[in-house]
């Protein structure tokens, strides 16, 4: 049950960072002015716009005041409302009598209800309006103004504080929207946003940083505003999902791989990406504590719950469905007359994905400065049936975030002979193509103002300190005006996660030194200075600093400042018991197997964990 669960909640983990409820129209923020910079302020505001659950929506009760937890904490409604005991309420019973019995006795309709009463939260009416009780907490006002909370609350989705920037913080602002929200709401929210940041720093122009799904709202708002191109200066994509994703895609046209029984029993878990295989294994071989049949039917309950229940009321959530996969999956969920007014939503919005290209260039010709930033050589996560079939950063395939590159899929360069295309670079003196022959940067729409990322996963952009670094420098000033404006930022760069060494570098850094000896000092200091200058070079990789980590860590260790890395559990023993029982049994229920070879794996499990 609870691995079925996972299962589902992984559609979401995955659905993860590109995509927030109900958001009554709010009141603008005062449109009095804020900021106390003068008439030649060399500064533009700038506007973020996170991605996928990067903005705080919370669950309230009938009375629209916050729910708190048993710690006085406000409760999150990203992606779910997980109320575990009234879960367990639901579960227990059905559980337990499926076991006994073998059968499905009520337990695919409690999952079923499990998804409605956590997930549910975040569905929308048949106008595509949200339904639950939840609150987006806003940011009406600039970072300057920002409490502790909201301070903590907005780095644990961007962390600004360990980013310097020129740009006063009074002119930084956060866009906070739910991810699972009305999408023209957002648009017009956004639009009314900027009016207010205008207002309040006085400036005519801003900068915007959409990140991942706030990607959709900007290309939207550029349709349905195009005044707005007189309104901005400058626009920093981030991962953008401008063409949707193929998990998206993918699940809205019942491609759903883990409906597939033998991907299941055999490989999910462990190419999911999120556990090791000790874990990945010992699921698969617990999955067969009941029939396939019943797990099967339990786990698509779930999903279709999800899917037709949540998902796709959200017109958020259809924004992230690719122009290709759009028409079929409208057809099959939004051709019923209940759902007529959604349809005239997202058909809205399938407009704004066709056009989305020439509207970027519409504004870059009017004079706007527009880049991208794209991580690539990740095949996207395998709950989707394309995941390895091009080239993606984890959570969305790259032509999307790259508005049409050329990639070659990861495990393979682009063919011999490959020529650079040219579809919209003019000068022939340019290089597009990736050191490591993947990407021909070539045919995206802003090949000159591009910047690529080998091997960055999408939901760890925030840890990869040359895409903060660069993104702050971008909206401070204007000194980077393309790929070739500056050596500390090539078109393409790598994929580097410092969310460990960071805080090694900060415990080495404040380590009471008394009672070390010379040699421990100095081996301490290298360390340090070691990574330091790793870290201070944009072309180390990230296998560069991770071996700098992994020196620092063992120094530390060593000193008793820190805790080694637990070595992962061997998954020789598992794996073999599963292999066994898929390559012997199918999918196959214990119930269903010979009575003499349960006996047989229970003994070599038993002996295992003794062992
Ligand atoms: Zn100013
Ligand atoms: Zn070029």
């Amino acid at each position: 049950m609870k691995k079925a669960f996972r299962c589902a909640a992984a559609l979401f983990v995955c659905a993860a960072l590109l995509f927030t409820l109900h958001v009554p129209c709010l009141a603008l923020g005062s449109s009095e002015k804020i900021t106390a910079c003068g008439e030649d302020c060399a500064f533009y505001p700038t506007i973020i716009i996170p991605g996928l659950g990067q903005s705080n929506v919370m669950v309230t009760d009938d009375n629209g005041e916050f729910l708190l937890d048993k710690n006085g904490a406000k409760i999150s409604a990203f992606p779910a409302y997980l109320d575990v005991g009234s879960m367990i309420r639901i579960a227990v019973f059905p559980l337990l009598a499926s076991i006994l019995t073998q059968k499905d006795v009520g337990l695919s309709a409690a999952f079923g209800k499990i998804i409605d009463t956590s997930f549910g939260i975040n569905t929308s009416d048949n106008n595509g309006q949200n339904t639950g009780n939840v609150k987006t907490e806003r940011y009406l006002y600039p970072y300057s103004e920002f409490n502790d909370y909201e301070v903590e609350s907005v780095n644990h989705h961007v962390p600004f504080e360990l980013y310097p920037t020129e740009l006063p913080k009074d002119h930084l602002y956060y866009f906070a929207y739910n991810s699972f929200g009305n999408h023209i709401d957002l648009v017009d929210e956004l639009y009314e946003f900027i009016q207010m940041v205008k207002a309040q720093t006085g400036h005519d122009k801003v900068n915007l940083v959409p990140l991942s799904q706030g990607s959709t709202i900007v290309s939207a708002m550029l349709e349905y505003y195009p005044q707005v191109a007189d309104e901005l200066h400058k626009i920093f994509f981030v991962v953008p999902a401008l063409n949707g994703s193929i998990i998206i895609g993918d699940v809205f046209n019942d491609r759903v791989n883990f409906l597939n029984r033998d991907y299941l029993y055999n490989g999910f878990f462990d190419e999911l990406g999120l556990l090791d295989e000790f874990t990945a294994r010992l699921i698969e071989i617990a999955l067969r504590i009941l029939p396939d049949e019943v797990m099967m039917k339990t786990v698509a309950e779930g999903v279709r719950h999800l899917v037709e229940g949540v998902m796709t009321k959200s017109t958020a959530m259809w924004t992230l469905c690719p122009p290709e996969d759009y028409p079929s999956a409208a057809q099959k969920y939004l051709s019923s007359p209940e759902r007529a007014n959604i349809k005239a939503q997202t058909d809205k919005y399938y407009q704004v994905q066709l056009h989305h290209r020439d509207n970027i260039q519409k504004l870059v010709d009017h004079g706007v400065q527009v880049f991208d930033v794209v991580e690539y050589n990740w095949p996207v996560i395998n709950v989707c049936e394309r995941w390895n079939t091009m080239n993606g950063d984890y959570i969305i395939h790259t032509t999307s975030t790259s508005m049409g590159a050329t990639f070659a899929n990861v495990g393979e360069t682009l063919p011999e002979g490959y020529v650079q295309q040219n579809t919209h670079c003019t000068d022939p003196t340019h290089n597009h193509i990736s050191p490591e022959r993947i990407v021909d940067a070539s045919t995206g729409l802003l090949p000159d103002a591009t910047f690529y990322f080998n091997g960055n996963r999408h939901d760890l952009t925030q840890h990869n300190d040359v895409i903060l670094k660069l993104a702050m420098k971008m909206i401070a000033d204007d000194e980077i005006r393309d790929v070739y404006s500056s050596p500390d930022f090539p078109q393409f760069l790598f994929g580097r996660n410092v969310s460990e060494l960071l805080p090694l570098m900060k415990t080495a850094k404040e380590l009471d030194r008394s009672g070390l000896s010379e040699q421990e000092k100095k081996l301490l200091d290298d360390a340090l200075t070691k990574a330091q200058s790793t870290l201070d070079n944009n072309l180390a990789s990230g296998d560069d600093l991770k071996a700098c980590e992994a020196e620092l860590r063992a120094i530390l260790v060593k000193l008793g400042a820190a805790e080694a890395v637990p070595a992962p559990k061997d998954p020789t023993v598992l794996r073999s018991i599963s292999l066994f029982l898929y390559d012997h049994f199918g999918t196959n229920g214990f119930s269903e197997l010979p009575a003499l070879t349960i006996k047989l794996i229970f003994q070599k499990i038993v002996s295992f964990f003794k062992g």
